[in-house]
This record gives structure tokens, C-alpha cells and sequence, in this order.
């Protein structure tokens, strides 16, 4: 049996996660934790995500839950992420990473801390998105620099971050596979006289609107021709399944940072 806390429990993916662990054999819900001045502290979070009582009483407080806990599940914001990465770094608990947006010296301090102790990162969680990350490098290194590449995500109203972490992660894998630098030809944002397009460019553009779950649409156009490989999550549920997946698999390796792709066995 894995015993995971999941932080971020009153969020929208937190308690999509808590759903799939009450579906799931093998694995059980230890601890559940939010900001301290979540209106939801105290109540239990099975009721806080719709699925009657779970008997883990919802916490701002990490303390108790990690004596019983092999795992935690954090999907909440960059700053939490790294605060409870060294918590449970200090208890010796492995860490599964689905929040995206961390800063450039974050990711830094997580590769170190990934000397030391389990951790899977990974801003998108779907099966679906971690088999395209393979299939648009191929496609990317067929196609060649004659094919102008550009990403699209869309996004609910209430994402903070952007562009998407995945769709910053599909253009660091179209980068490396046409051996290009993404500082130097990522372009975000278009707007008056700009010229013409360079061909290295990598557009990455950024749609917020409504409910949209996520979409990332990676579109090459060459002369005569165009191919768009579209991924449109419908729930979260495909996210809060990849992070209980992660979880169970995570506990039984060595000490190591991880992707998805890791999770999945799709590296070579
Ligand atoms: P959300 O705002 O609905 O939930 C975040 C939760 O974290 C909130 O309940 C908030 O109170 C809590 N939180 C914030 N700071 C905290 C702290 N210091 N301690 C404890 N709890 C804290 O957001 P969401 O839509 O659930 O997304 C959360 C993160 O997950 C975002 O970064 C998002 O981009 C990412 N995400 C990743 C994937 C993936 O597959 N990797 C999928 C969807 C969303």
C-alpha cells in the first residue's frame, strides 16, 4: 500500500487526485493540505472534493501526515512546491511534481535535490501529451527547417502562469530536435509592424478563456501543406491519473528527478 499526502487538496486537481486515490487499488490517502487560510481547513477532504467522508481531515500543517506517508502528490503554486520539496527532502519522502511555472534557478534546485531523494516533475501528467512529446520530435526532425513551427495552448480563465508548462516543455523538445537554442527563437507575443517571420522562430501563443481544461495545438507549415497535432484534455481526471500512476511507481526506484516520459517507459 502507498500512503500519499496530496497538497493542494482544496484545488481544483488536488481533488481530482483525491477522487482517482478512492478509486484506486493500492494506494491511500494519508494527509491532505492547504494554505493555512483555506476556508476548507478542518473539514475532511473527501467531503471538500465531493466524495463523502475519507476520514483525513483537511490541514495547513504537513507535520502529522508524514510520519504514516511513502509520498507526496503537490500540485499548488512554485513557491509552495519548493517549500514542501524540502520538507520532504528532510523526511525522506518522494515527491510527485505536477505545478508548473518555476523560475529558472527553481529547476535548478530541484535537479539538486534530485541527488537525494525520488522526485517526478512533470508539467503534464496525460498519457496522451507524453506519447505527442515523442511523436513531435519525429515529425520535427522529418520535416526539417523548411517547416515553420508554432505552439498553441488555450487554457481556463484562472490559470496564472503562461505560456502552459507544457507547452513550454513541447517547445524545448521541437528546439532540441531541430538543434535550435529556445532563448534565442522563442517568440511570444506578436503585435504591430514585425516584419517577416523568421524561419528558426518558435511561436509559442497563449489563449485564457472560459472553463478550456487544456488544449496545445503544435502546428508545422512548409510550402503546399500544413499538419496541426491538436490535444484537447476533457477532464482533469487524465492529469489526476497520471500523478497516482507517478506515485505508485516513483516509491519503488532510486534516487533520481523524473519525468512522465520515465513513468510511462517511453525513453529509449
Ligand atoms: P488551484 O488554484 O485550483 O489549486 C491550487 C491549490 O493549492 C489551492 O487549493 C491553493 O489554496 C493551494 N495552495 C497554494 N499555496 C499553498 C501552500 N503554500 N500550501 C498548501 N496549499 C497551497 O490550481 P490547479 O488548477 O489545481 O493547478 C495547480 C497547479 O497544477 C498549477 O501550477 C497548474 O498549472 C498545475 N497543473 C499541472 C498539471 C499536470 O498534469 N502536471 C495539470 C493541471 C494543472
Amino acid at each position: 500500500m502507498v500512503n500519499v499526502i496530496v497538497i493542494g487538496a482544496a484545488g481544483r486537481m488536488g481533488k481530482s487526485i483525491i477522487s482517482v486515490i478512492k478509486e484506486t487499488d493500492g494506494i491511500k490517502l494519508v494527509g491532505a493540505v492547504d494554505r493555512f487560510d483555506s476556508p476548507w481547513i478542518g473539514k475532511d477532504a473527501g467531503d471538500v472534493a465531493g466524495l463523502g467522508k475519507m476520514g483525513v481531515k483537511l490541514s495547513y500543517n504537513i507535520e502529522k501526515a508524514t510520519k504514516k506517508a511513502d509520498c507526496i502528490i503537490d500540485f499548488t503554486s512554485p513557491d509552495a512546491t519548493m517549500h514542501y520539496l524540502e520538507a520532504a527532502m528532510e523526511k525522506d519522502l518522494s515527491m510527485v511534481i505536477g505545478t508548473t511555472g518555476f523560475s529558472h534557478q527553481q529547476r535548478e534546485r530541484m535537479k539538486v535535490l534530485g541527488k537525494d531523494m525520488r522526485i517526478v516533475a512533470a508539467p503534464n501528467m496525460s498519457v496522451g501529451v507524453n506519447i505527442l512529446l515523442k511523436a513531435v520530435a519525429d515529425v520535427a526532425r522529418g520535416l526539417g527547417d523548411n517547416y515553420d513551427v508554432e505552439i498553441v495552448e488555450a487554457h481556463h480563465r484562472l490559470k496564472v502562469d503562461a505560456p502552459s508548462g507544457t507547452a513550454m516543455r513541447f517547445a524545448e523538445v521541437l528546439a532540441n530536435s531541430l538543434k535550435r537554442d529556445l532563448e534565442k527563437v522563442a517568440v511570444y507575443e506578436r503585435h504591430g509592424i514585425i516584419g517577416k517571420r523568421r524561419s528558426e522562430e518558435i511561436g509559442i501563443q497563449t489563449i485564457r478563456a472560459g472553463d478550456i481544461v487544456g488544449d496545445h495545438t503544435i502546428l508545422f507549415a512548409g510550402p503546399g501543406e500544413r499538419i496541426e497535432i491538436i490535444h484537447r484534455a476533457h477532464s482533469r481526471d487524465t492529469f489526476a491519473s497520471g500523478a497516482v500512476r507517478a506515485a505508485m511507481w516513483i516509491i519503488n526506484q532510486p534516487k533520481g528527478l523524473y519525468d512522465m516520459q520515465d513513468v510511462l517507459g517511453l525513453k529509449e
